[in-house]
């Protein structure tokens, strides 16, 4: 094509679960590749937010990995193809046969697409072992645990589209569109508020949703900035508010909508007979006269939708956490209709998708848990081999377990290394594994420790689908290959699910053939083809060919066994570690807009790391001045389980006694401070409150 002018293609943005559509240029040669708008992508209009514009900065970078790798002697070395998948093929069996199945772990990834999710999940599968996660288990698990349960679906119940045009009330708890959504927020959830929609903001930290939505406005908006942790408390203040107005004059509560359409309100009355308001609020650092004007708000709008995030999620009590939310939502009556509902934001342009095709150790394809022997029959029935019903273990369980119960991990597109909590455990752990193999783009903390690097195509350079977080299935489409050894996801998991099964049945030539398989035993996707997809992708579930997939969920029944929402009292579990002599801070933690979880890609963006080149902690002033601290200063904080150094940024928008960094910078990284332990039933760790210290930094 040399001298040609190309068409560009029509794509998904690599990074937040908005799937804002983007156009990429290849030019002459296979490197060249540009970004181009696309002006009426069906998301984002056209517009775009700096991640977004600077995506195809890493396509074509130096660091890439273009060759596969084995490890030897200490390093690494090039190798064929052929030899590598021999050599994971022979790895595999062997573990298998020394220890059993769940010896293997298998890393799925949100940056990687349904397809090779879908594939990846079902290799894992035929091995004999449900040990397969993705990173949603570090961000929404506990959210999808708690919709699954309580309405039927673990995914947001509205759209951004009926939120913008029909919600009066934003509540966003633990939330930072401003930041990490930018475009959901700029164009839907600023333009709902621009016309007139109140925001009221819960959160520990001032932010740029703060500053978006001007929230300052106080006789209008409200920032009901709490101690980290504290969410059920303020929860159970608002909802006791609303009980008890609703005894004094009636329409607080949807009656009708708890009578027909929920189950559990007695349960949620008795928690909270003995509550007592008062010292609740003042366990969250909140006056009760905000908690109950914010009740107010939220009870007396015609329609009111909850924004909910990471804040909420990643706490030990993130499944707690999220049904409070659910239970205000549902005695209100704001679910099952347009401008309302529960509604998480998701991080990763698949996180969803990741979910949604299987790659999960309790569920299958469609969220059909593993233990459910008619679901697991359906599917076994395609796919012509027996699945384990046992659930499997978490990847942070299965961190947990390296070199012990689990022996083997296979990683797709992840970076465990950097991404969970306590890092420098995770990292002297991984060290006991016996084989790792690594497929990604990029030499990243994790394949540091691989045996085997297989390197793979980019976004921009293979095709498939992803789905964003209001549901939406849209279709990728890539460019030619860059560097020429390398393959795409889903050709390296079918050459190693042929090989290693004997089976043809992991053999897809592309992945609309994956797609059509994922559709037999997906039951959410099944009316979905790429043809139906077309452009403007499909909100799931789209049951049958022909379906146009639902904006919101719920309008007649909820997807629970009764049909019934459900309610359930729940009551404040604190931080597992709070505040004391040696530790007298709460650290908590949250991303940037210029950069992306463990920062392999946006890192290396040059546009992105102009921006912020290195990570920094929040301090409040009085705290600042307690330690002797000066904006710009550099200090060393400390948890339990390590030290970070970074710059200090002296502001009122973090609490006096909690400091605030971030995830994505690799030696200063907030994970090698953070506390794994985990909410009980969904297994997500606790990120967002650990104790910590503070010092200023000795001149070297
Ligand atoms: Fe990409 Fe999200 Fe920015 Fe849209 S808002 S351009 S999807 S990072």
């Amino acid at each position: 094509m040399s001298g040609e002018q190309r068409e560009p293609v029509k794509t998904i943005c690599p990074y937040c679960g908005v799937g804002c559509g983007i156009q990429v240029q290849q030019g002459e040669e296979p490197g060249d590749v540009q970004f181009r708008p696309w002006g009426d992508a069906p998301v984002n209009e056209g517009r775009i937010c700096i991640k977004g514009g600077a995506a195809t900065e890493v396509v074509d970078h130096e660091d890439r990995l273009t060759d596969p790798l084995i490890r030897e002697g200490g390093e690494f070395r090039e190798a064929s193809w052929e030899e590598c998948y021999e050599y994971v093929v022979d790895e595999l069996e062997r573990i298998r046969e020394e220890y059993g199945p769940d010896a293997m772990g298998f890393f799925g990834s949100s940056k990687t697409m349904n397809e090779e999710n879908y594939l990846l999940q079902k290799i894992a599968r035929r091995y004999g072992t449900n040990n397969v996660d993705n990173c949603t288990r570090m961000c929404h698990a506990s959210t999808v645990w708690a919709l699954r349960t309580s309405l039927g679906a673990g995914a947001m119940t509205n759209s951004m589209r009926d939120l913008r045009e029909e919600a009066d009330v934003f509540w966003i708890q633990g939330a930072n569109p401003g930041e990490q959504h930018p475009i959901a927020n700029s164009q839907y959830f600023r333009q709902a508020v621009l016309e007139g929609a109140t925001v009221v903001q819960v959160d520990p930290h001032a932010n740029k949703t703060t500053r978006s939505f001007e929230i300052d406005d106080t006789d209008r908006h409200q920032h009901l900035q709490l101690n980290p942790g504290t969410d059920i408390p303020v929860l159970n203040a608002v909802i006791k508010t609303i009980l008890e107005k609703h005894e004094d004059e009636a329409g607080w509560i949807d009656e009708a909508f708890v009578e027909e359409r929920t189950e559990g309100f007695e349960h949620l009355k008795e928690t909270l007979e003995d509550f007592d308001k008062e010292a609740a609020a003042e366990e969250c650092g909140l006056s009760l006269e905000e908690i109950e004007r914010a009740a107010e708000t939220y009870a007396s709008a015609d329609n009111a939708a909850i924004f909910t995030g990471m804040g909420m999620s990643q706490h030990r009590c993130g499944v707690d956490n999220v049904q409070n939310e659910i239970n205000l939502a549902l005695i209100t009556g704001n679910v099952g209709r347009p401008g309302t509902g529960v509604n998480p934001l998701r991080g990763q342009n698949n996180v969803q998708g990741t979910c949604d095709v299987g790659a999960m150790p309790n569920v299958l394809p469609g969220y059909q848990p593993v233990d459910d022997d008619e679901a697991r029959e359906s599917v076994e029935e395609v796919w012509g081999f027996d699945v384990p019903s046992e659930p499997g273990l978490t990847n942070v369980e299965i961190s947990h377990e390296f070199g012990n119960s689990v022996r083997g991990l296979y990683v797709v597109g992840e970076n465990p290394v950097m991404s969970e909590p306590d890092a420098n455990r995770v990292a002297e752990r991984i060290g006991e594994l016996e084989f790792l193999v690594v497929q990604d783009i990029f030499m990243t903390e994790t394949a540091e420790y691989a045996d085997v690097i297989l390197p793979a195509t980019t976004w921009a350079e293979r095709g498939g689908t992803v789905t964003n977080t209001d549901r939406r299935v849209q279709r990728m489409r890539g460019v030619e290959t860059v560097h020429e050894n390398t393959k795409h996801d889903l050709e390296i998991l079918s050459a190693v699910g042929s090989r290693l099964f004997d089976d043809d049945g992991f053999a897809f030539d592309d992945p609309e053939e994956a797609f059509e398989e994922l559709r037999e035993v997906c039951p959410i996707y099944h009316g979905m083809t790429y043809d139906a997809l077309g452009e403007e992708g499909l909100h799931w579930p789209c049951y049958e060919p022909g379906d146009e997939g639902d904006p919101y969920l719920y309008a007649e029944t909820f997807d629970t066994d009764s049909g019934l929402a459900h309610i359930e009292g729940v009551t404040h579990t604190p931080p597992a570690e709070t505040p004391d002599d040696e530790y007298p801070l709460i650290l908590t933690t949250a991303r940037l807009e210029e950069h992306y979880n463990t920062g392999t890609m946006s890192r290396r963006s040059p546009t992105l790391n102009r921006q912020t080149p290195e990570n920094f902690v929040d301090v409040h002033p009085a705290d600042a001045e307690r330690y002797g601290i000066e904006d710009g200063d550099g200090v060393t904080l400390t948890s339990r389980r390590g030290e970070i150094d970074v710059v200090a940024q002296v502001t009122d928008a973090t609490k006096e006694g909690v400091v605030w960094t971030t995830p994505h910078f690799a030696a200063a990284s907030a994970n090698r401070l953070t506390n794994d332990v985990l909410d009980d039933r969904a297994k997500i760790p606790e990120y967002k409150a650990a104790a910590a210290e503070i010092e200023v930094a000795l001149e070297t």
